[in-house]
């Protein structure tokens, strides 16, 4: 893109000329762009779960519900107020990585039974598809991260597999342990990724653009939150997808390397 500006030139009271200014500004455009994009997700993501909020609130005060519906809009609620708080804290989120203030906490873990957990607790909240769980049961080598932002990055991806998945889709988690590193692996069978859009899959506010996504709805920071988790755990994640048949996200993290001899077990360590 490029903008033009005209001027005039004069020199001792006379026109001489004029002037033409041709100035780059893609990157100017570029970043409007995103800006509405932002502010339009931002605003579309917000809106629903408040409209949800207002229209059960009001439902409530306007007479004497029965219990059993008081406890359902109420239940609306609570999850609607949740989707609120996790979306207002991916935002901030990224305003952290975006500032390096993302702070970190490593500590040894049994990421085995952490991902267990985590499918558990997602696998609670659909009745649509089903999650299984490949996690062999030989004693695993520490990995030292941080436990809340593992628990983000793997609840990031099974809520996306969920998300992407017609019903009935089927979900599978796979753990395994490679010489220097584990290999985690998310595979869905669900809408896929055009090959198009995996370049820029991990990237901020990304969404591929197609009735499919558009319709489930997202703000496109969930994946680029989970990158820069396996970054600052030096690790790896990669897509590989196909249209219409389903995703395998993997994700490679090292082993802690001082005490690599240490074993645990999965039910020995909480
Ligand atoms: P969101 O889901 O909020 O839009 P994400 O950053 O998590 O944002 O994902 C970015 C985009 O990648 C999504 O909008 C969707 O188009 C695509 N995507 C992510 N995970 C999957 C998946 N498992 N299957 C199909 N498409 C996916």
């Amino acid at each position: 893109f490029v903008q033009v500006y005209a001027e005039g030139i004069q020199y001792g009271g006379r026109f001489r000329g004029t002037m033409l200014v041709l100035r780059d500004v893609t990157i100017e455009t570029g970043i409007d762009r995103m800006k509405s994009e932002f502010v339009s997700t931002v605003s579309h993501e917000l809106r629903t779960p408040l409209a949800s909020i207002f229209g059960y609130t009001e439902l409530m005060l306007a007479k004497d519900l029965p219990v059993d519906r008081q406890q359902r809009y109420l239940t609306t609620i609570h999850s609607e107020t949740q989707r609120l708080t996790s979306l207002v804290n991916d935002f901030l989120d990224v305003q952290r990585m975006e500032s390096s203030q993302q702070q970190y906490q490593f500590v040894k873990l049994d990421l085995r039974n952490l991902i267990q957990e985590v499918a558990e607790f997602h696998a609670g909240s659909t009745s649509h598809h089903q999650l299984t769980l490949e996690t062999g049961d030989r004693p695993l080598r520490w990995i030292e991260a941080d436990e809340p932002k593992m628990r983000q990055l793997f609840g990031n991806l099974i809520n996306n597999a969920i998300k992407y998945s017609p019903d009935g889709g089927e979900i599978e988690l796979k753990l395994e342990e490679l010489e220097d590193r584990l290999r985690i692996q998310i595979i869905d069978e669900g809408i896929g990724i055009p090959q198009h859009a995996l370049p820029e899959l991990f990237s901020k506010f990304y969404r591929v653009d197609n009735s499919d996504s558009r319709k489930i709805g997202g703000t496109g920071l969930g994946l680029a939150i989970c990158q820069e988790i396996v970054r600052a755990h030096d690790g790896l994640i990669h897509v590989e997808s196909t249209e219409g048949s389903g995703s395998i996200f993997t994700i490679e993290l090292p082993f802690e390397q001082i005490s690599s001899l240490e074993t645990i077990t999965g039910t020995e360590h909480a």
